[in-house]
């Protein structure tokens, strides 16, 4: 029985509430006048149902959709700005013992190159991606009890903290690891943890079963309800995620709302932000394997829907897709990207050519310069901010401050700091120039007088050698 306050798995991702919810969203879907009401309901900002976004999703009609995308680009500017936050996923390990027939990572892959790096190599890769000028990461590693433990983990966070190179730092930690305890999720909260980031994959239970045949990962229940154990272990920011192309987009749209939606139900708060990864070439994996890939047209469609649906939450996209649909989607609603990826273990700092350890083939080959170079001419500030946590802002004190217009008076100056940083420490003379232009515009977009003041004040003492200053 459907309960998005239950916090059993079955139970808060109910099959047959996703399947009376698809059927109802095929009755509706032309039903303009109940879509033009829903469309309405969403420019109050006050977020949409699972049932209702599901509509939307199947509707046809071309002005309404046209509708979707004018208004997830209206929240976007609303809520994000043109701020786009930057990344960069590290790998520390690609042992797994698990079975997930899409990920090179599998145990019976034995012609991937394995490797876990030492605390001196996790030194090298930081370096490298300091000197690139990042500030954020998410940490990634396969599953593996004995060669992965928590205790690694926990060891790799307080490392790459702790390196200072010239006038670098990592100042967010995200964590994206296998889903695990309790204890385990409040020792990550103690490392000081900025976002646990665990993609579902897919809500399909039978199918999530047959694409994880083997390991701990086989566990639909224990998988699902990861997010209410890492809240209960004291880690407010989630990061929900699908992996688009195993199970019917719809289908999984329908399941990644309800989820979300159990979250708010049960812990007052809901993700602090979606991925939107789609399933990519790997070695060993052939995409064209998985029969539910979704297009570049549907990708868009559902970025502008997540927008909509939940406007609070962020929305994070890879170096999985191209720069061209990277450039659409931002438009639509996404608030953060990774650039500059490598996604083979060691691949920051010795190039990650020679070995075969990568996660996937990126689309997005540029370097970060070359990125926030685009960002910039394309009329967004690259930013690295990572403020928020830090000022204890998470959870639903973020979304409070989201939610109030006061998040302009917040995010826009951190924006403007971090990237007067990045221009001054690490960007090429085009971008710096670029950029200096950039930040002098956007100095009139912080409503509020006396924090421009201020923020005009940090400016020039980031420019005398200073760094990190935050709202
Ligand atoms: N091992 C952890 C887990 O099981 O959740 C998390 C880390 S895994 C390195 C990160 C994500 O990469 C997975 O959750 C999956 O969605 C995604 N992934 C795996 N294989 C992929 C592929 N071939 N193409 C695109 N993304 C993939």
């Amino acid at each position: 029985m459907y309960n998005p306050k239950s916090l059993k798995a079955e139970e808060f991702i109910d099959h047959q509430e996703i399947l009376d919810t698809l059927k109802y969203a095929d009755e509706n879907k032309d039903n303009l006048e109940l879509i033009d009401s829903l469309l309405d309901k969403a420019e109050q900002l006050k977020g949409l149902t699972h049932r209702e976004a599901s509509v939307l999703l199947a509707c046809e009609d071309e002005e309404r959709i046209r509708r979707m995308y004018d208004l997830a680009e209206q929240i976007k500017k609303d809520f994000y700005g043109n701020r786009i936050v930057m990344f960069a996923p590290l790998y520390l390990s690609n042992y797994c013992v698990n079975g997930c027939v899409y990920c090179p990572y599998h145990l019976k892959n034995k012609h991937i190159c394995r490797k876990k790096l030492t605390q001196e190599e996790i030194r090298r890769e930081v370096i490298a991606l300091q000197d690139m000028g990042h500030k954020r990461l998410a940490i990634e590693a396969g599953e593996d009890p004995v060669n992965n433990p928590i205790e690694y983990i926990l060891e790799s966070i307080k490392t790459i903290y702790s390196i200072k190179h010239k006038n670098g730092a990592i100042r967010r930690v995200n964590v994206n690891i296998a889903a695990t305890t309790v204890e385990n999720y409040r020792k990550l909260k103690e490392a000081g943890i900025g976002t646990y980031i665990l993609f579902q994959e897919t809500y399909h239970k039978e199918s999530y079963e047959k694409l994880h045949p083997t390991g701990p990962k086989h566990n639909y229940a224990y998988h699902t309800e990861a997010m209410d154990r890492a809240m209960e272990g004291g880690i407010d920011d989630v990061g929900l995620g699908v992996l688009f192309g195993l199970e019917l987009y719809r289908y999984e749209f329908a399941g990644l709302l309800m989820h979300a939606e159990h979250l708010e139900a049960v812990h007052g708060v809901g993700p602090h932000t979606i991925s939107v990864p789609r399933i990519k070439k790997a070695d060993d994996i052939d995409p064209s394997v998985f029969d539910n890939g979704i297009s570049d047209e549907i990708f868009a469609k559902l970025c502008a829907l997540i927008r909509i649906c939940v406007p609070y939450t962020g929305m994070i996209i890879s170096t999985r897709e191209s720069e061209e649909v990277r450039a659409k989607v931002i438009r639509l609603g996404v608030s953060q990207i990774s650039g500059a990826s490598r996604t083979s273990v060691g691949g920051y700092a010795d190039g990650g050519e020679e070995e075969n350890s990568e996660q996937f083939d990126v689309s997005d080959h540029r370097t970060l310069d070359e990125v926030v170079n685009w960002l910039l001419r394309s009329g967004y500030i690259p930013s690295f901010c990572t403020a928020c946590y830090r000022a204890g802002r998470t959870g639903d004190r973020f979304m409070a401050l989201c939610k109030s217009r006061q998040i302009h008076n917040c995010c826009q100056p951190n924006a403007l700091l971090t990237l007067k940083e990045y221009l001054i420490d690490y960007a090429s003379d085009d971008t710096k120039e670029i950029g200096e232009r950039v930040i002098k515009e956007e100095l009139n977009n912080i409503p509020n007088e006396k924090v421009r003041a201020k923020c005009i004040e940090l400016l020039d003492l980031i420019e005398q050698g200073n760094r990190d200053f935050k709202f």
